[in-house]
C-alpha cells in the first residue's frame, strides 16, 4: 500500500534495489533488462515519491517522468548495449564488465580534462577545491555533503560524479576557504551553492556552510542561490522531513541578514508542481522570504511539448515562483537520446512564451550554457536573402559581451554553439581580440570551435 506523500519517509531505489519496488511488476522483461544494462553505465536513483506520485505507470515507457528518471535501452548505441549485455549474461568477470563500462563512459564526453581546471579560483596561489568562478559577480560553491540528489535525471551533466568517477568530483569540506576567497573578491555579489543537490544535506550541515557567509564583512555577497531539484523529487524536504522547519528557519536567517535567498528550482515538467505537497513546499519556502526561480533544460521525450512549459510557468507564477531559464541540453551522457536541434528549441520556447501572460515572460531561452557564456537563440531572421540565427549572450566570461547581438548561418541540424558558423566573417566576435578586456579574476582562454569545450560546473546541470 502506498504511503500518503505527507507521511512518506525518504526511500531511494537503485539498480539493485529497484526490483523490490511494487512498480517493478509493471515493467516488461525488455524494460527490466534495459534498466539492468544501461544503469551499469549511467547513474540510476529514484525514490518512492517519484515512483508513487510522479510517474503514471499506465503510460510507460512514454511517461515523461519515467523517461526523466529511468534508464532506457536507446540511451546506448546497439553495439555497446549488446556487448555489455553479452558480458553480463555470460557471467563475465566483474573487472571485464567494469572495463567496458568505463570505456563507454569515457566515450560519453565526461569532460575529463578541462572541467576540473577551468574557472577554478586560487587563494595565495593554491587552487580551491569545490569552488568555481566563471562570471565576475558569481562564485559557485560545491559543499562536499551535497553532491548527490534525491533522484537522478538520466540526462544530467553531473553523471560522472554520481557513478563514482572520483577524478571528476567537485566538493568542498567546509566554508573557511570560501569565505576567505569571498572576502578578497568584493566584486562577488552572488554565491551559488550547488551540487548534486545541496538540499540533500540536513539543515545543520547546510547552516554550517551558510552561516559564516552572513558575516557583516561579507555583506557584498548580496544573493545566495541554492540550486535544487528537491522541490520536485522530494518536496517533503520542506514540509514533513524531521528538520524541515529547521531548514526554513535557516532560510529566514539568511533573509533577516539582509541577503536575497533564491532557490534555483529545477522543474522539468508541470506534473512536478501538480502534487499538493509540492505546492505546499513552494508556499512554505516563499513564506520565509526566499524567492524561487524555475529553470530546466529542454529534453526530448520529457518536455518537448510547448504546452508543458506554459503550464509549468503559469503554475509557477500562480504559486509565487518566477520562470527563469529554458536551457538547451548539452552534449554529454546519452545526449543523442535527449537532444533537440536549436531550431526546434527556439520553436518550443516561442510557442510557450507566446501563450503565457507577461508575468511568466520573465523566462529566458532557449539558452546554451557554453564555454564563453550563456548564449540565447533570440530569433531566426532573414538578412540579405540569407536565413540566420540571431544570438546574444545573456551571461559571459567577458561582461562586455553581454547583450551584444551576433548572427550565425541557419543550420537546421545544429544543436549547439560549436556547430554554428558565423554569418559574417570567419569567426564570431568573441573568438578574437576581446580577451584584453577580461577582468583579472577571469583567466583568458581561447575558444576552439573544433572541440567541445568544458563548460563550468554550473553550466553542466540545472540544479
Ligand atoms: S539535473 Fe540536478 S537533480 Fe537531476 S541528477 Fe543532475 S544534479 Fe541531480
Amino acid at each position: 500500500m502506498q504511503e500518503s506523500p505527507a507521511n512518506a519517509k525518504f526511500k531511494p531505489y537503485t539498480r539493485l534495489s529497484i526490483r523490490q519496488a511494487p512498480q517493478w511488476q509493471h515493467l516488461s522483461l525488455e524494460h527490466r533488462q534495459a534498466i539492468d544494462i544501461v544503469a551499469r553505465v549511467l547513474p540510476f536513483r529514484v525514490n518512492a515519491y517519484v515512483l508513487d506520485q510522479l510517474i503514471e505507470w499506465d503510460r510507460i515507457p512514454d511517461d515523461p517522468i519515467y523517461r526523466l528518471t529511468f534508464p532506457h535501452r536507446d540511451m546506448l548505441p546497439d553495439s555497446e548495449f549488446f556487448d555489455l549485455h553479452r558480458l553480463v549474461s555470460n557471467g563475465a568477470p566483474e573487472a571485464q564488465i567494469d572495463q567496458l563500462v568505463r570505456n563507454i563512459r569515457m566515450r560519453m564526453n565526461p569532460h575529463p580534462a578541462g572541467q576540473m581546471t577551468h574557472n577554478v579560483p586560487t587563494l595565495d596561489g593554491v587552487a580551491l577545491r569545490g569552488l568555481q568562478h566563471k562570471y565576475r559577480e558569481t562564485v559557485l560553491f560545491f559543499p562536499g555533503a551535497g553532491q548527490t540528489c534525491h533522484a537522478y535525471c538520466t540526462f544530467c551533466f553531473r553523471w560522472p560524479q554520481f557513478v563514482g568517477m572520483e577524478e571528476l568530483k567537485f566538493d568542498a569540506k567546509e566554508s573557511q576557504e570560501l569565505c576567505a576567497y569571498l572576502r578578497r573578491h568584493t566584486e562577488t555579489t552572488d554565491l551559488l551553492v550547488t551540487g548534486g543537490d545541496p538540499l540533500v544535506m540536513n539543515a545543520r550541515s547546510l547552516a554550517e556552510y551558510l552561516d559564516p557567509v552572513l558575516a557583516p564583512d561579507l555583506a557584498h555577497v548580496q544573493s545566495i542561490r541554492i540550486g535544487t531539484k528537491s522541490v520536485a523529487y522530494w518536496p517533503q524536504r520542506f514540509v514533513t522531513d524531521k528538520d524541515a522547519d529547521e531548514l526554513l528557519r535557516l532560510f529566514e536567517r539568511v533573509v533577516a541578514a539582509g541577503r536575497n535567498l533564491a532557490l534555483m528550482a529545477h522543474y522539468s515538467h508541470p506534473r512536478e508542481l501538480q502534487q499538493p505537497i509540492a505546492q505546499q513546499a513552494l508556499r512554505r519556502i516563499i513564506a520565509t522570504g526566499a524567492t524561487v526561480r524555475i529553470q530546466a533544460p529542454l529534453i526530448r521525450h520529457v518536455n518537448e511539448d510547448p504546452a508543458c512549459w506554459s503550464e509549468l510557468w503559469t503554475t509557477g507564477v500562480r504559486l509565487g515562483a518566477t520562470p527563469y531559464y529554458m536551457f538547451v541540453e548539452r552534449d554529454t551522457g546519452p545526449s543523442s537520446y535527449f537532444k533537440l536541434p536549436l531550431v526546434k528549441a527556439y520553436e518550443v520556447f516561442q510557442q510557450a512564451y507566446r501563450s503565457v501572460s507577461g508575468l511568466a515572460r520573465t523566462v529566458r531561452g532557449p539558452s546554451m550554457s557554453a564555454f564563453p557564456g550563456k548564449v540565447m537563440v533570440d530569433g531566426i531572421v532573414e538578412l540579405g536573402g540569407d536565413k540566420l540565427f540571431a544570438l546574444q549572450f545573456l551571461q559571459a566570461r567577458n561582461p562586455l559581451w553581454v547583450r551584444r547581438p551576433f548572427y550565425a548561418k541557419f543550420d537546421a541540424r545544429a544543436s549547439w554553439l560549436d556547430e554554428l558558423r558565423p554569418a559574417f566573417g570567419e569567426r564570431f566576435f568573441f573568438e578574437q581580440g576581446l580577451q584584453a578586456d577580461l577582468p583579472d579574476i577571469i583567466q583568458p582562454v581561447a575558444f576552439h570551435r573544433s572541440t567541445r569545450e568544458p563548460p563550468s560546473a554550473a553550466d553542466r546541470h540545472p540544479c
